[in-house]
């Protein structure tokens, strides 16, 4: 069913204050989301947070359940996390890895990964080999096949970059990684709660998230996949009380599942609010929220380019929500800021180096559409950037 438009906005008061673009950077947070958060903080206040942890101990184990329908996996699977970078740290850093083995990425590769893998290769002789985009901007998947050999031990891509709307073939990535016996670690930040995900379809090992962006949760939680038959080629590289038990003065026993990967304290609210958000996606459908998305990304990019001195920067044959531009003799920052005066949030993609950085601008305005954004909303946009002197 087509996402009801009048419905969300009314879910999302938020709406009324801002023309929010600014969806890869957080979204704007639904009202289920909102008063789960709130009304567990209160029951906190009231009674004691542990406490309140007792009483909604089956709620909070309903996030896990909710994550893993919308992913198409396991609860076990799941472990939560501070953020998406969190989820991902804990499944990088648990690849063993030594002299001579490889690495494969993409051009896109978010910042902090690409900054952990190299702290990883340079510390163990590894090695990191970024995988040729294909003529759209995409991993290459010719490429990828030329390169996929005993050496590479671990295949780790973003879905959907941060800076640039395409979207990445991960099933196709995620296939061949598996059939060469290499790990499979996918940066789903930018894709959970847009574009649909199903772990088992696209051969994924390992999954990480955050709550903030497509999917409208709270700040400050993420979350990981992990596959079952991924657990025994990975080491946790930290481990505590709860990620494992102490059985004696020099062993202890590693939990079952993705709970390895966790630790114990966390904000339930969050916790709460991560599961509603999960919830408010499923019920809407996550290909109506595509289908969605994509067709205000595309009108964007359309009517961008139709803007005098407007450049639109996405590249990828298959794109998202997120849609990249400059405006010739603007500063990008600067032209962010004056957009933020009136209300109309989107982001500065600025970054001091990048593996694309030779085909790409240096910095781009980044405006990322929601399926609660309507086309009045891009004409706000759009009008201000044409009077713009
Ligand atoms: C935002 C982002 C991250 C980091 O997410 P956090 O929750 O802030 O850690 C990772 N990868 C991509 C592609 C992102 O856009």
């Amino acid at each position: 069913m087509p996402i009801d438009v009048a419905r969300v906005r009314a879910d999302t008061p938020g709406c009324a204050e801002v023309v929010h673009l600014n969806n890869a950077g957080a979204a704007l947070q639904p009202r289920p989301v909102y008063d789960a958060v709130t009304r567990h903080l209160e029951l906190e206040y009231r009674i004691g947070s542990r406490e309140a942890e007792r009483v909604q101990a089956e709620r909070l184990a309903g996030t896990y359940a909710s994550l893993a329908r919308l992913i198409g996996a396991e609860p076990a699977e799941i472990a939560l996390s501070d953020s998406s970078t969190g989820a991902w740290d804990q499944a990088f850093y648990a690849v063993p890895l030594g002299e001579g083995d490889r690495i494969l990425t993409t051009t896109s590769e978010y910042e902090s990964n690409a900054i952990a893998m190299i702290q990883v290769a340079t510390g163990c002789g590894a090695e990191i080999v970024v995988v040729p985009d294909d003529d759209h901007g995409q991993i290459s998947l010719d490429a990828l096949d030329e390169l996929l050999d005993e050496r590479v031990k671990i295949v780790a891509i973003n879905h959907v970059p941060t800076h640039n709307g395409l979207v990445n073939p991960a099933a196709e990535v995620g296939r061949r990684a598996r059939a060469a016996g290499a790990l499979f670690l996918l940066d789903a930040t930018q894709s959970v709660g847009q574009i649909e995900l199903d772990v088992r379809a696209m051969s994924v090992h390992m999954l990480a998230a955050t709550g903030r962006k497509y999917l409208r949760g709270p700040r400050g939680i993420g979350f990981l996949y992990v596959a079952p038959e991924a657990l025994d080629r990975l080491r946790p590289a930290m481990l505590n009380d709860w990620s494992a038990s102490w059985t004696g003065p020099a062993s202890y026993e590693i939990a079952p599942g993705a709970r390895r990967f966790e630790s114990f304290e966390r904000s339930p609210a969050s916790v709460l609010g991560l599961g509603a958000a999960a919830e408010y996606a499923l019920e809407l459908g996550v290909a109506d929220i595509r289908e969605r998305v994509a067709r205000l990304a595309e009108t964007l990019r359309t009517r961008l380019a139709e803007v005098p001195g407007v450049t639109v920067h996405d590249r990828g044959a298959e794109r998202s929500g997120l849609v990249t531009f400059t405006k010739k003799g603007h500063d990008v920052a600067a032209l962010v800021a004056r957009l933020g005066e009136r209300k109309i949030n989107t982001t500065a993609s600025v970054q001091e180096f990048r593996y694309d950085l030779t085909r790409g601008e240096p910095a781009v305005v980044r405006a990322s559409v929601h399926y609660y954004n309507t086309e009045e909303e891009l004409d706000v946009l759009l009008g201000f950037l044409s009077e713009l002197r």
